[in-house]
Parts: C-alpha cells; sequence; structure tokens
C-alpha cells in the first residue's frame, strides 16, 4: 500500500495506474469499524476499482472552538486498518499542502445545508463541500463511499456531485454500531463511562419512534417528534441540539407521513461532545 502526503505524489501515483478505476473513501482518520466497512463496500460494489483512502482532518469544516485541535489522531493504526482491508494507497496531505494560506475560493449548499446540522455548525458543510471537490477533482475517482451515518452530509454531497457535473458514482454504506446500539464515531472516545453508557439512548429512542410510525402508534410527525423528545430528553445527561423527522430526499421537516420516506435524525449533546444519529422508517403499510 503505497502512502501519498502531497498533491504531487497522488498525481504520479495515478499517472502509473495505467486508466485502472478508483473508488475514494474520504475519512478524517481515528478509523474504526465504520470506516473498515466503507472500504469493504467499495470492494464489493466495485470490485473493478482500486480503493484509495483519504486521511484528512479538514480544517474548513470546523467552526471556532469546535474540536478540530484535538481531533483524535491515529496515522499508524489507520494505515493497518486501510492495508488490512484492501486499501492499494492513502493519501494524507498536510491541511497547507491543500489550503494555501490565502485561499479565497470554496464550495458552497444552499440548500440543504441550511437545516439540521448545518444550523447549528455554520460554514460546515461548505468546508464539507470544497474539501469533497477538491478531493474529487485530484483524484478523479470513478466512485466514492459516504456513511449514512453522516446522513445531511451525503445527502449534500449527492447534491453538490449533481449540481456540479462531478463524473462520480455516490455509494452509501449503512451505519455500523457498537454492540447497544450507539452508533460508532471517532469521537465516541470522548464521552466519559456514564455518558457512553446514556448515549446509546439516542438509537433506542430512534428506533422506537420509527416503528411508531410504522406501525401507526404515532401517525402525525408533530406527534412522532413530540415522542421523540420525550424519549431524548428523558436520557441523563443529554442535552439536544435537533431531534428531526424529515424528508429522507430533500431534508425538509415533514408535515404529514405519505409517499417519500422519512428520516428521523439526531444531534444530542453529552457534556463537550456532539453526537449525531440517524435511522430510516420501515416502509409504512397501505
Ligand atoms: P469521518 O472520518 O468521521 O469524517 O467519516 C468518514 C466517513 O466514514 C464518512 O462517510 C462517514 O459517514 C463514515 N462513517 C463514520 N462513522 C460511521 C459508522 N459508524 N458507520 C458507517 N460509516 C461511518
Amino acid at each position: 500500500m503505497e502512502v501519498l502526503e502531497t498533491v504531487g505524489a497522488l498525481r504520479s501515483w495515478i499517472a502509473g495506474r495505467e486508466n485502472r478505476p478508483r473508488v475514494l473513501v474520504p475519512t478524517m482518520g481515528a478509523l474504526h469499524a465504520g470506516h473498515a466497512s466503507l472500504l469493504e463496500a467499495a470492494a464489493s460494489a466495485r470490485p473493478d476499482c482500486e480503493c484509495l483512502v483519504s486521511i484528512f482532518v479538514n480544517p474548513t469544516q470546523f467552526g471556532p472552538g469546535e474540536d478540530y485541535e484535538r481531533y483524535p489522531r491515529t496515522f499508524d493504526e489507520d494505515l493497518a486498518l486501510c492495508e488490512s482491508r484492501g486499501a492499494e494507497a492513502v493519501f494524507a496531505p498536510e491541511a497547507s499542502e491543500l489550503y494555501p494560506a490565502d485561499a479565497s475560493v470554496s464550495v458552497a449548499e444552499n440548500r440543504l445545508s441550511r437545516v439540521l446540522c448545518g444550523a447549528s455548525r455554520v460554514g460546515h458543510f461548505d468546508g464539507v463541500c470544497t474539501i469533497v471537490a477538491k478531493l474529487f477533482l485530484l483524484a478523479s475517482p470513478a466512485a466514492a463511499v459516504f456513511g449514512e451515518k453522516d446522513y445531511q452530509q451525503l445527502a449534500v454531497i449527492r447534491r453538490l456531485v449533481r449540481d456540479l457535473h462531478f463524473p462520480v458514482e455516490i455509494l452509501a454504506a449503512p451505519t455500523v454500531r457498537e454492540a447497544d446500539g450507539l452508533a460508532m464515531s471517532s469521537r465516541n472516545r470522548y464521552l466519559s463511562p456514564a455518558e457512553r453508557l446514556h448515549a446509546a439512548g439516542i438509537h433506542r429512542a430512534l428506533r422506537e419512534v420509527a416503528a411508531g410510525i410504522a406501525n401507526g402508534a404515532l401517525p402525525s410527525p408533530a406527534i412522532a417528534r413530540s415522542e421523540l423528545h420525550r424519549l431524548v430528553g428523558s436520557i441523563p445527561g443529554a442535552r439536544i441540539d435537533y431531534l428531526e423527522i424529515a424528508d429522507s430526499g430533500t431534508l425538509e421537516s415533514l408535515e404529514r407521513f405519505g409517499p417519500t420516506p422519512a428520516r428521523l435524525l439526531a444531534a444530542v449533546h453529552f457534556g463537550s461532545t456532539r453526537l449525531i444519529d440517524n435511522v430510516g422508517v420501515p416502509k409504512l403499510n397501505g
């Protein structure tokens, strides 16, 4: 497996691949089984492709006061995981390699990014769009894999690809969870033992409300939303950022259940750690 630390090294590596297509797996490192599943999804969906993983803690998607400086960095373990899952190369540049000090061009998404995480993390999705556009331009992948764990990010990236005509197939991978249901995240390591225990309640609440919607016990989004607030609000230590029941495609808040699938999305603080999770609603009867 090649480790490429500069744009020049990436370009030379690509030039030597003789037109073999690539699937890109973008990450910020601190890799866990959720990331490993993306590499597996890449291999099974695109066996024709070589796998390129990027490991880059992207400064432009962190707001002031967020955890850019303390974001976990576990580079050697990350390389071992990539190699064990068959990655051909890892692109891991310094921030200065991708962002000139006086960089003045960025990519903005102005609809899906206004709500949910984008409302509390202003500028976050512009940072995501900018880095993903750069990676697509640098690596020219045939496909790229993103996790449903970051559901809004996946929707924003589909929009980026559609609106800017990137010839990249976007593959979505389901959320990988701990045994008690907590979505795996590089940030889970910030949780105290008590917070870690209670954090599993987020997924329990989402699942319970999704089941209630599916079986008709929660007949409207307003009723389902208030049940979600009641359940998450009763988790010790949980401070709600948002709880939403949205159209799974547009992310618009739902006023009634209809033919478009609904998605339940949550962002919850435990102490200084912000966790997100989401689930789909099983198909409604009728
Ligand atoms: P990150 O390193 O957190 O920026 O995530 C890199 C990619 O891994 C994104 O596409 C995430 O959605 C995905 N990812 C993170 N956690 C999980 C998980 N628990 N299950 C599946 N995919 C995940």
